[in-house]
């Protein structure tokens, strides 16, 4: 048998023995009936379930899945079987870290990792990750030599986007290293045990099952997956044990390239497990080994400029300079203008750039026009609020700023760290020149940015120039609606994860990420005209009812290569869009309510479908239509469309608070508008009044809710 074979299944038996009598204890201690399970996730023990389709629920089920874990370990001496027993210790890790789940609700708490990723933070990171924002996925573990070099590894991938976990003692050589780590910056610990890089192993395995509607048992399918459609690696650092060694052979039965700094020698696999022991190569040879190509910026800067910053909070004691609405006049607008208005890279900052001379503990407060004006032959005034809603990411990717809002309604904050560095306004100004240029080439030929901070002047562009125009935008957004345009757009965006999904984007209903509108998905088509999105030529009515269209099945047809052939736009119940998985929210039949009801994301309690957000959510994604429930963006719940052909928005009977509290204004305006119903969401039934079906429907009948009046919803 070969030296890594041995290892491979050295370590395997030994996690193996480990894990059977860590079940047995825990069953003696806790008894056999103990609830076994991950916290906010509807896939049991995600690694069990999607191998073999078991639903591990309590700690009596575990004897079986060890006795499914040992018939992995063949120990025959064939890489294939060996990496089979890497498997076997995937499913060792996971039951030993359900074990610490059974003893503690919040095993983690204090220990420096995060431990078990939810499944809607899985379900958010579908969009940047079909992107291409995130590029891959790296997983590095164990204990550098020199701290520093494991330091510049990880820095690296973050300034490169790619999402880092972090299992082991490198946690503290990175967080002693100054990286700033969370999920935020992009840089998740996991956990200090082996153990624990079975947390991010089953968000491969889930993303498989959210997005690839892989079905669990299908080990093969899953496999494959894996494989092919999640761009994770492993980077392993300092000696290796059996158990890493098999832990190692794991990943690479999932498709996911080890590269390690031991010299393995002869024990190499090409493509799948190499010896990188120069640390200045590993980030290369790793990319390189799972195919990531990272796309160049080509902006130069004294800080960062990354993806991985955009969630970057700068708090008031670390803040140098300020630009924020509420305090001085603001605004950002982006113009199309005439070719001779527009001189390409011209860059100017208008009454002085930030003043040096803050006091320690000063912060300077100025007020900030951003003006971009583009020019260019396939532009048209359309593309400018999609282009101006860029500039908040894009601010954000540089280290050290901190952008929210929009329009005239914004906060920039300056980090003293980056105002030292010598980040300055007029580095912003060539930030949003090389990323239009570069994002949107193909229909802008020309571009200047002026920053301006001289208040009067900013007041005047403010009153003359950008309230104006954006007035004329929500005129022109309100006024777009399904019946008003002779087209609409597909987006296959999200097929690399979930091959057989296909949104239909109108007017009136955006994309069920909430990312994308119409008037994106139409920028997106002229940009590149061979890309994800297609037109749809409105023709063919069948239903005005359900907006059901021959051109949309046909194209739709052949966006999901024959997996989907009928789509209606308008219903929840009759042939309703497919759903990939990263929908913000999710609408599903309440029938004694006579009703549906809708829940975001971000809401981690109970539902009166007695389901939660997450098991609501595994019924629906994968690109499969599932009648009842749909997936669907923020934005549509207030729109004339959502699900009329039901009857509409009055058939929506419970919310989060959160959420009915975000969609109250526009939900208000469409109920009075379509029903004459004066402030409808106060009929709205939520988690703060109950969230059992008695306690709703109770609330229903006594606010006259009018769900309750309508004929049977199914
Ligand atoms: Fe994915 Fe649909 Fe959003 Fe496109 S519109 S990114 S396919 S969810
Ligand atoms: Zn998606």
């Amino acid at each position: 048998m070969s030296a890594l074979t041995d290892l491979i299944y050295g370590g395997a038996n030994a996690v193996a023995g480990l894990t059977e009598a860590a079940v047995a204890e825990a069953i003696r201690e806790l008894g056999a009936d103990k609830k076994a399970a991950f916290p906010d996730t509807a896939y049991f023990l995600p690694t069990i379930y999607a191998a073999t389709g078991a639903k591990v629920q309590k700690l009596g089920d575990l004897p079986a899945c060890v006795d499914v874990l040992k018939s992995l370990i063949t120990n025959a001496d064939d890489l294939g079987a060996a990496l089979n027993a890497g498997l076997a210790t995937a499913v060792g890790a996971e039951i030993i870290e359900a074990l610490k789940y059974a003893r503690s609700p919040a095993p983690y708490e204090g220990e420096g990792g995060i431990g078990f990723v939810p499944d809607p933070i899985i379900r958010s990171l579908g969009v940047p990750l079909v992107t291409g924002d995130i590029p891959g996925v790296a997983v590095v573990l164990g204990r550098a030599s020199d701290p520093a070099d494991a330091v510049r590894v990880v820095r690296d991938y973050q300034n490169k986007g790619i999402l880092t976990f972090l299992v082991g003692p490198v946690i503290d050589q990175i967080s002693s290293g100054g990286v700033r780590v969370g999920l935020d910056y992009r840089v998740v610990p996991l956990g200090h045990d082996v153990t624990s890089v079975i947390h991010v192993v089953t968000v491969a395995i889930r993303a498989a099952l959210i997005f690839g509607n892989v079905q669990p048992g299908d080990l093969a399918g899953l496999l494959a997956y894996t494989k092919q459609r999640v761009p994770a690696f492993v980077n392993t650092f300092g000696e290796l044990d059996a158990v890493t060694v098999s832990a190692g052979a794991g990943a690479i039965a999932l498709g996911f390239p080890v590269i390690t700094d031991i010299d393995l020698g002869e024990n190499q696999v090409p493509g799948a497990l190499v010896s990188v022991c120069d640390h200045s190569e590993t980030v290369k040879t790793s990319l390189e080994l799972r195919g990531i190509k990272i796309k160049a910026k080509k902006v130069e800067l004294p800080v960062s400029f990354a993806s991985a910053f955009e969630g970057e909070i700068i708090r008031k004691a670390d803040c140098y300079a300020e630009f924020y609405s509420n305090k001085n006049p603001t605004c950002e607008l982006v113009s199309f203008r005439k070719s001779e208005e527009v001189t390409d890279h011209k860059i100017e900052v208008i009454g002085g750039d930030i003043p040096e001379n803050a006091g320690p503990s000063e912060i300077i407060e100025l007020p900030l026009a951003t003006i971009v004006d583009v020019y260019g032959a396939k532009m048209s005034a359309d593309f400018e609020p999609v282009i101006e809603r860029r500039i908040h990411s894009w601010f954000n990717y540089i280290e050290g700023v901190m952008h929210t809002g929009q329009r005239n309604q914004f906060r920039i904050r300056f980090s003293r760290d980056s105002f030292e560095k010598g980040l300055r306004l007029r580095h912003l100004a060539e930030v949003l020149y090389a990323m239009i240029t570069d994002e949107f080439g193909s229909i802008v030929d020309k571009c200047q940015v002026t920053m301006i901070t001289d208040g009067a002047r900013v007041r005047q562009i403010l009153e003359e120039e950008a309230m104006p125009r954006y007035r004329y935008r929500d005129e022109r957004l309100a006024s777009l609606t399904d019946e008003s345009v002779d087209t609409f757009y597909t987006c296959i965006l999200c097929q690399s994860f979930a091959p057989s999904h296909c949104c239909v984007v109108t007017p009136e209903r955006l994309g069920l990420c909430g990312a994308v509108s119409w008037l994106d998905a139409k920028a997106t088509y002229e940009l590149n005209p061979a890309g994800p999105s297609q037109p749809i030529p409105k023709e063919g009515l069948i239903d005005s009812r359900l907006g059901a269209y021959k051109a949309v099945n046909e194209i739709v047809k052949e966006a999901t290569h024959g997996a989907l052939e009928e789509v209606t736009l308008y219903s929840l119940v009759e042939n309703p869009m497919t759903s990939c998985g990263c929908f913000e929210c999710i609408c599903g039949l309440m029938p004694e309510a006579n009703g549906v009801v809708v829940v975001n994301r971000e809401y981690a309690g109970m539902t009166p479908t007695g389901m939660t957000f997450g098991e609501l959510a595994s019924m629906t994604g994968g690109g499969v239509q599932t009648p009842g429930f749909m997936g669907h963006g923020r934005h549509f719940i207030g729109s004339k469309k959502f699900i009329s052909a039901e009857g509409g928005l009055i058939r929506l009977v419970w919310m989060p608070k959160e959420l009915k509290e975000d969609v109250a204004e526009r939900v208000n305006k469409t109920a009075l508008e379509l029903y004459g119903i004066e402030n409808f969401t106060s009929m709205i039934c939520d988690e703060t009044i109950a969230t059992d079906s008695e306690g709703v429907l109770a609330f229903l009948a006594e606010k006259g809710h009018p769900a309750l009046g309508l004929e049977p919803i199914m």
